[in-house]
C-alpha cells in the first residue's frame, strides 16, 4: 500500500467569461491527475504558473474540495473522511507554504507559532511543549534561545525553517512543500533543500515538492511529475527525467536549466507563445500550440498518459 494514492483528481472552477458577461465557463485547473507516493519518497511536481500544481496540493489538504477523483492516504479515503478523521489527517499530512513572509502570524512569537499545532493536537504539559518546541528549533537549525522572537526578526530562509519546524511538530508522514524556496535567494534555497533532504533521511518523511523549476527539484526528488494545463504529461524517476526526458514540454523545461555537469549536453528549446488560457484550452493535445513537433493528429486527439518504459509515463503522439 502506498502512503498516498491519487486517482483521477479533478478540480474545476466556475468563472464568469468576462467582466460584463453573465455566461459562466469552467476552468479545469486539475484535470485527471493520478500518482502514487511511497513512504520516505519525494515526488517533485513541476510546471509553469497556472498549471494546477498548487491546486493539487491544496485539494489533497482539502483546503479546496475536489470536483471528482479519489485520494487514499495511509489506506483511508480522504474525501470520505468525517471531522474526526480529518483532524487526524491534518496531523499526518502537513503543508509548508511558498511565502515565508506571509505564512507566519506576525503577532505570535516563534515559540508560539511552533507550539500551536502541538497544543491543538497533543495532550502535553506546558513544560513538555516547551521542550518539544526547542527540540524542533534545533532540528531545523534555529537557535532555541530565539524562541521569544517574532517572525520579522528572522531572515527569509530562517522564516521558512520556522514553517518547516511547525510542519514537523506532529511527526507527519507527508509534507506538501508548496514552492517552499521560490521566494528565497539561490544560496538560501540550497540550504533549505539540504535541510529537507536531511530531515527525510532522519524521519523517513515523504514530500510532495511543488516547484516551477526543474533545477529546484533535482536534488530532492526521487521521481518527478511534469504538469501542463492541469494534467501530468510525464512522470518518471529523477534520473530518467533529467537524462532521458520523453515529452517535448519536459525537454523544453530541461533545456532552460543551467547545467553544472559538463557531461550533460542539452540544446536550448525556446517555446513559442504563452500557456493557453485554461478557459479555452486547445483541441487535441494541450501542448500543440507551443510544441515544435506537433503533427496533424496532435490537433485532433488528446494523447493519453501511457507507460513508455517501466516506471516512465508520458503523454505524446510521437511516442505511440
Ligand atoms: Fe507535441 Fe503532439 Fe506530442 Fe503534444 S502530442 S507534445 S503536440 S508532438
Amino acid at each position: 500500500m502506498s502512503l498516498l494514492e491519487v486517482r483521477e483528481l479533478k478540480k474545476y472552477f466556475s468563472v464568469k467569461k468576462g467582466l460584463f458577461s453573465k455566461e459562466v465557463a469552467q476552468v479545469k485547473a486539475v484535470d485527471g491527475v493520478s500518482f502514487k507516493l511511497e513512504q520516505g519518497e519525494t515526488l517533485g511536481l513541476v510546471g509553469e504558473s497556472g498549471c494546477g500544481k498548487t491546486t493539487v496540493g491544496r485539494t489533497l489538504m482539502r483546503f479546496v474540495e475536489p470536483t471528482d477523483g479519489r485520494v487514499f492516504f495511509e489506506g483511508q479515503e480522504v474525501f470520505q473522511m468525517g471531522p474526526s478523521a480529518m483532524r487526524q489527517l491534518r496531523s499526518s499530512m502537513q503543508i509548508v507554504f511558498q511565502d515565508p513572509y506571509s505564512s507566519l502570524n506576525p503577532r505570535m512569537s516563534v515559540g508560539n507559532i511552533i507550539a500551536e499545532p502541538i497544543q491543538n493536537h497533543l495532550s502535553l504539559t506546558k513544560v513538555e511543549v516547551r521542550i518539544r518546541v526547542k527540540e524542533l528549533m534545533e532540528k531545523v537549525g534555529l537557535h532555541p534561545g530565539h524562541v521569544t522572537r517574532y517572525p520579522h526578526e528572522f531572515s527569509g530562509g530562517q522564516r521558512q525553517r520556522i514553517g518547516i519546524a511547525r510542519a514537523l511538530a506532529l511527526n507527519p508522514s507527508l509534507i506538501i512543500c508548496d514552492e517552499p524556496v521560490s521566494a528565497l535567494d539561490v544560496s538560501i534555497q540550497a540550504q533549505v533543500i539540504n535541510l529537507l533532504v536531511r530531515l527525510q533521511r532522519e524521519e523517513n518523511i515523504s514530500f510532495l515538492f511543488i516547484a516551477h523549476d526543474l533545477s529546484v527539484v533535482e536534488h530532492i526528488s526521487h521521481r518527478v511529475a511534469i504538469m501542463y494545463l492541469g494534467r501530468i504529461v510525464e512522470l518518471a524517476s529523477d534520473k530518467e527525467i533529467y537524462e532521458r526526458p520523453l515529452h517535448p514540454y519536459t525537454q523544453a523545461l530541461l533545456s532552460a536549466v543551467p547545467i553544472p555537469d559538463p557531461g550533460r549536453k542539452t540544446k536550448r528549446i525556446i517555446l513559442q507563445g504563452d500557456v493557453p488560457s485554461p478557459l479555452n484550452p486547445p483541441m487535441g493535445c494541450n501542448f500543440n500550440t507551443r510544441c515544435p513537433f506537433a503533427k496533424d493528429i496532435c490537433f485532433q486527439e488528446d494523447p493519453p498518459l501511457r507507460q513508455q518504459e517501466k516506471g516512465h509515463l508520458a503523454a505524446c503522439h510521437l511516442l505511440n
